[in-house]
């Protein structure tokens, strides 16, 4: 089985987390690949979730121009070239890079213009992501760019950030927004927090999948709700490993949550801050799961499915992903 060659989706991809080494050296070309590693790269195991997101800092730091954000999503969609995807959902929080005076719609425009211009076969949607200390208001803004945006690839709204510090009420107005325009939801549980917390989400959200969500198998009132209501979890093993959720990747739920049935994808979350590219993903899923085609056919069509996309694109992408996975056995 050559894992690189399987055709992949990936359904959780945060551009503000995943800047590539090329394109920090076109913003300083004085950067040696060490450099770039110490910067950028978290450690394989930091305290929790803080300690990781403070690693992303600098990535954003560096996102304030619309030359730095193009040149993100160009380096990014050369790693997507890599590991063969055909279809990824790329997000970010556009109210994160106005700190020198860029426009939120002009931002948008940018890292939409930049994916539609490039020579690329794959299909590529954005995702738009609040953070939990965002005011209501911000939380609002964001949800209106979705709208305003959504006949143009951007297909869905986010809740990303410190989910043990901050709770959920700032941003029930955004979802609601989301509810009255049709717009598709997905938020990050269940990662810092327990079950409770997923619960709390699907609760007051109404998202239709959950970012990582893998302490939900705490809970086995909790996986039978998300079986019922058919919730797909956007599952990051090696983040998981990273943010202390898990000790080792042997301790991570994803094997057991997808023998349960679960709906689930195998996802990066943060290429650069995780320093880990989808295949390699896979290939400690294979290794330390023994998981073969089976189950990553399995979760390629989960994720397509849950995607953010209309029923004519999902069978396109469905075809695309059966036909990649003939023959590979
Ligand atoms: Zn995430």
């Amino acid at each position: 089985m050559d894992i690189n060659r399987l055709p992949k989706t990936e359904l959780h991809l945060h551009l503000d987390s995943s800047l590539s080494y090329e394109a920090v050296k076109k913003l300083d070309p004085s950067i040696s690949r060490q450099d770039f590693l110490d910067t950028f790269v978290a450690p394989p195991k930091c305290n929790d979730l803080n300690d990781y997101l403070k690693r992303v800092e600098k990535q954003v730091d560096l996102l304030q121009t619309l030359h730095s954000l193009k040149l993100a999503a160009e380096g990014l969609l050369e790693m997507l070239e890599e590991d063969n995807v055909i279809y990824a959902e790329i997000r970010f929080a556009p109210l994160l890079h106005i700190r020198n005076g860029l426009k939120p719609h002009d931002i948008v425009e940018t890292v939409l213009d930049t994916f539609k211009n490039a020579e690329t076969d794959i299909e590529i949607n954005l995702i738009l992501c609040n953070l939990r200390y965002f005011s209501e208001k911000q939380s609002l803004q964001t949800a209106t760019l979705v709208k305003d945006f959504s006949d143009r690839s951007v297909v869905g709204l986010d809740l990303a950030g410190d989910e043990k510090g901050f709770p959920l009420d700032n941003h029930i107005a955004a979802y609601r927004f989301a509810d009255k325009h049709d717009l598709h939801k997905t938020a990050h549980a269940g990662e810092a927090c327990g079950p409770e917390s997923v619960r709390e989400t699907l609760e007051k959200l109404h998202p239709t999948r959950i970012g990582h969500g893998v302490r939900s198998y705490e809970d086995p009132n909790l996986l039978e709700l998300l079986k019922e209501k058919r919730i797909h979890l956007e599952v990051c093993p090696t983040s998981n490993i990273q943010t202390n959720v898990y000790d080792t990747y042997a301790d991570h739920t994803i094997d057991k949550l997808f023998s349960e049935g679960l709906s689930l994808s195998v996802n990066t979350d943060g290429r650069t801050t995780s320093n880990v590219s989808l295949t390699q993903e896979y290939k400690k899923l294979h290794e330390t799961f023994g998981w073969g085609e089976e189950q990553f056919l399995q979760c390629n069509l989960n994720a397509i499915d849950a995607a953010f996309i209309t029923g004519e694109k999902k069978t396109d992408m469905i075809q695309k992903i059966q036909h990649g996975y003939m023959g590979h056995g």
